[in-house]
């Protein structure tokens, strides 16, 4: 997959944008911060780091500028 959808979980305060603008990705969990569906955990020293592949960024890139805390970040891979 050409690009990779992150999401440093420790930052998220739970603003619920991600979520309006790509629900498709993005979903509410009950502790209070978003998760991006299907998404990779990984335990990094801050916290739990997710990630997600995908073919295209489609909505990613809305979530990633409407985040007002800058946790999402949509990057191209290096392979393609
Ligand atoms: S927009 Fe950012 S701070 Fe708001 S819920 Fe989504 S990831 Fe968390």
């Amino acid at each position: 997959m050409p690009f990779k959808v992150i999401h440093e979980r420790w930052k998220c305060i739970g603003c619920n944008a991600c979520v309006a603008v790509s629900p498709e990705y993005w979903e509410m969990n009950e502790d209070g911060k978003s998760d991006i569906k299907g998404a990779v955990h990984k335990n990094v020293p801050e916290g739990v780091l997710e990630e997600l592949e995908v073919a295209e960024p489609g909505t990613n890139k809305e979530a990633e500028e409407s985040c007002p805390v800058s946790c999402i970040h949509v990057k191209k891979t290096e392979k393609n």
